[in-house]
């Protein structure tokens, strides 16, 4: 089932997201709506807090259900190695419409669980470490705008501002 994705300002997009506990069919259907939800909007990334759910999941595909192999679902993930730079134009479902240039590492390792609870790691590099981090910061409550500086974060916020009293948001 698609939901609705939540936007820069709803509470559970500011906080951090509680561990899974145990992998229950209630969570099975969740990260069936968030597959569901990532491929409809469409976006290669979508984090449980974006629809509302503040646990530590995230699905990533950046084939966006192209490629049979593509889905990655992480359940509890966390890093195991981070290294190298890159610097490229970042947005978010959560964030429509802006974009800004961020700065990641350009090689990372996560592990975490898989929907049937067992642990294994992924490397990403380039696009899918830059997503994977994206994701992990969902998931400790910090959006992409939140790692920007000075002007730019300043003007997206105000523009943000602006939208929501203008119920455009
Ligand atoms: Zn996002």
């Amino acid at each position: 089932m698609i939901r609705p994705i939540l936007r820069y300002g709803a509470d559970v997009l500011h906080q951090p997201a509680e561990p899974v506990r145990e992998l229950t069919g209630e969570i099975a259907h969740l990260i069936g709506d968030m597959i569901d939800t990532m491929y409809a909007a469409p976006g290669v990334g979508l984090a449980a807090p974006q629809i509302g759910v503040p646990l530590r999941i995230f699905v990533v595909d950046l084939s966006i259900g192209r490629e049979a192999d593509g889905l990655i679902v992480m359940i509890n993930p966390s890093f195991v190695e981070q290294g190298g730079m890159q610097l490229e134009e970042e947005g978010c479902l959560s964030i429509p419409d802006f974009n800004a240039t961020v700065v990641r590492p350009s090689r990372v390792v996560v592990k975490g669980l898989d929907r049937g609870g067992a642990e294994y790691q992924r490397e990403g590099t380039g696009l899918l470490a830059r997503a994977f981090q994206h994701e992990m910061d969902h998931l400790d409550g910090t959006l992409f705008v939140d790692r920007l500086r000075g002007i730019k974060r300043d003007m997206i916020v105000r523009k943000i501002r602006k939208l929501t009293r203008a119920g455009k948001w």
